[in-house]
């Protein structure tokens, strides 16, 4: 059985998969048209990739657990809805298979994968931390587990900002 592995946006536009002959890839359908869409210098690589790549909807309890590890998290307001969307995508077909890795050189993406348990790989090999973020007040410090970005401290006024509160190695 081949090994699986689910690719966000970053991924498909790099070089990254050249190397993975033997594996499967899959992704969801608003990344492949997000891939068509943009103009990139691997082009036509990529088009022969999308060629060979298997297209799947996550199921919709998984983008509803994703929702809510990403609030927990700290990262909701960090994501956009393809970054949940392939996060979902791997924990459906984790449920599946057993040899399934998601790939994302983002930073949001993996830490929410991490914090779900999910098997992970970032390509650039700069993702060493599993993160719990809590929106922070630079000014009078007032912690909040709020998950949006823009939340002005409810103490002074001031624009809160994203900061860790808990860390973990990987590996
Ligand atoms: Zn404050």
């Amino acid at each position: 059985m081949p090994r699986i592995y689910i690719l966000d946006t970053g991924v498909l536009v790099s070089t990254w998969t050249d190397k993975k002959v033997e594996s499967l890839f899959v992704t969801t359908p608003n990344i492949i048209d997000e891939v068509r869409n943009r103009l990139s210098r691997f082009r036509a690589e990529t088009l022969f990739l999308l060629e060979k790549m298997e297209e799947r909807t996550p199921r919709e309890d998984d983008v509803r657990r994703v929702e809510s590890a990403s609030t927990s998290s700290g990262d909701r307001s960090e994501l956009s809805q393809n970054d949940i969307e392939i996060i979902a995508l791997a924990l459906t077909i984790s449920g599946e298979s057993s040899d399934v890795t998601l790939v994302s050189t983002d930073f949001a993406v993996l830490n929410t994968a991490s914090h779900l348990g999910l098997k992970i790989l970032d390509p650039n090999k700069k993702f060493g931390q599993e993160i719990t973020w809590v929106m922070k007040c630079p000014a009078c410090n007032y912690k909040s587990k709020a998950p949006t970005r823009e939340t002005e401290c409810p103490v002074c006024g001031t624009e809160m900002r994203r900061s860790p509160l808990k860390k973990r190695k990987i590996r």
